[in-house]
């Protein structure tokens, strides 16, 4: 069953702030078996707002609306949603009441103006909210058939009404859904998907999507099927297919990221590693390695060169720091070095923009060098070169 969601704010359209609730409730959503097929943000605008309330309606089953539910002159979502289906608004006496005994809680005086979040479309009711004055709106449609249900835009509140008002008013979706992410490095996306072939292609269930994040690939598998057990056995298949295809590229499920299972190995095994940094990698791998402080013990040494200029003279830096390196392992500080060179900025003749750099990781019988050069931006640079290097690691810990 199909689902839409709106956000109603000109804060929003503006950009002033970003819509994170219709992130959160199309994972909502979707773990309950619905299929989130459109995103509208809309300003404070009545004709905007009409339009895209009706449209929706027309559209799905399910409308999910946030926002414009305070008392002020801008907070219009009560008014035209009675507009838009024809309706007549009518003061819900609960919510009034409800909203009086929130402004005598706090010993003040109810404003005239709060008495409009008592007001709701005629063949709507009202929703309970137990964190908030704005109470929320339930409507549900006959022609066309769809329910619309109205939250506040505080995240906050507006999470608590749909867990605790909202979800079981829902109609059924009749459908169960399960998502496993895995998550992989050393391939690029095409590359990923070649090696998957038919498993990726649209209208298969489970559906594969392939997402690239900071040279992480993540294939995301989502099963549906009438029971959960269902889904499992769907999903395990296509999981133990995905891992056959892609073999060692696969370190994890989930959040999981390169370094946690490097640190979770180093633990295992009661191994130390020390970094040293230049710019290619920026000081990410000790950030990464001190995240938690079971990771941070073992780190045993933690060095950053910010710039080139910190290194005695250009193409001298890497005998250093690998003298220091290997002097950190012969007096048994560390069972593992990573490296990574200062990094340079290149302008190629055609205007090309090239970050160059290199990591090394060696101990234990790794000795492993590799350019991290590439084209593109600072940032993706160095996420990309830490990984790189971890990766390394990750390979050789198995
Ligand atoms: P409203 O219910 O429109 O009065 O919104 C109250 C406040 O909630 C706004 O000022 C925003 O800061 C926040 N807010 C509203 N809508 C959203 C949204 N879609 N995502 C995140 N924050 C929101
Ligand atoms: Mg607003």
């Amino acid at each position: 069953m199909k689902a839409e969601i709106i956000a109603i704010g000109s804060e929003l359209t503006c950009g002033a702030r970003l819509d994170t609730n219709s992130q959160w409730l199309s994972v909502e959503l979707e773990a309950r078996g619905w299929t989130v097929q459109r995103h509208t943000t809309v300003a404070d605008d009545r004709a905007g707002m009409i339009r895209c309330y009706q449209e929706a309606a027309q559209r799905c089953q399910l409308v999910l609306i946030t926002g414009g539910l305070g008392p002020t002159l801008d907070d219009i979502t009560r008014d035209t949603l009675a507009e838009a289906f024809d309706q007549p608004l009518v003061e819900d006496a609960v919510a009034l009441k409800h909203i009086e005994a929130l402004f005598q809680s706090r010993n003040r005086e109810m404003p005239e103006r709060n008495k409009v979040q008592a007001l709701r479309p005629a063949n709507s009711v009202s929703v309970h909210n137990a964190h908030g004055t704005a109470p929320g709106i339930l409507m549900k449609l006959a022609d066309p058939d769809c329910t619309i249900a109205v939250m506040p835009g505080v995240p906050a509140e507006m999470k608590l009404m749909f867990h605790e008002q909202i979800v079981a008013q829902l109609p059924q979706s009749g459908v169960f859904v399960v998502r496993t992410v895995i998550r992989t490095f050393g391939f690029g996306e095409s590359d990923a998907e070649r090696l998957l072939g038919e498993l990726t292609a649209r209208d298969r269930n489970p559906e594969v999507g392939i997402t690239a994040s900071n040279a992480v690939i993540s294939l995301s598998v989502t099963a549906r099927a009438a029971t959960a057990e269902e889904c499992e056995i769907l999903s395990a298949t296509v999981c133990e297919q995905i891992r056959e295809r892609l073999g060692d590229a696969v370190f994890g499920t989930g959040d999981d990221d390169l370094h946690h299972v490097v640190a979770d190995r180093l633990l295992q095994r009661d191994l130390r590693i020390a970094v040293l940094e230049g710019s290619t990698t920026g000081g990410l791998i000790g950030h990464w390695l001190t995240e938690t402080e079971s990771y941070a013990t073992r780190l045993t040494h933690c060095q950053l060169f910010p710039t080139a200029a910190a290194i005695p003279s250009d193409d001298s830096w890497e005998s250093e720091l690998r003298q220091q390196g290997e002097s950190l392992i012969r007096s048994g500080k560390a069972d593992y070095v990573v490296l990574s060179s200062p990094g340079f900025l290149v302008r190629e003749d055609n205007g090309v923009r090239r970050q160059q750099g290199s990591v090394t990781v060696f101990g234990r019988g790794l000795d492993s060098s590799h350019d991290v050069s590439m084209t593109g931006n600072l940032a993706i640079f160095r996420e990309r070169a830490a990984r790189i290097a971890l990766n390394q690691l990750r390979l050789h810990l198995r």
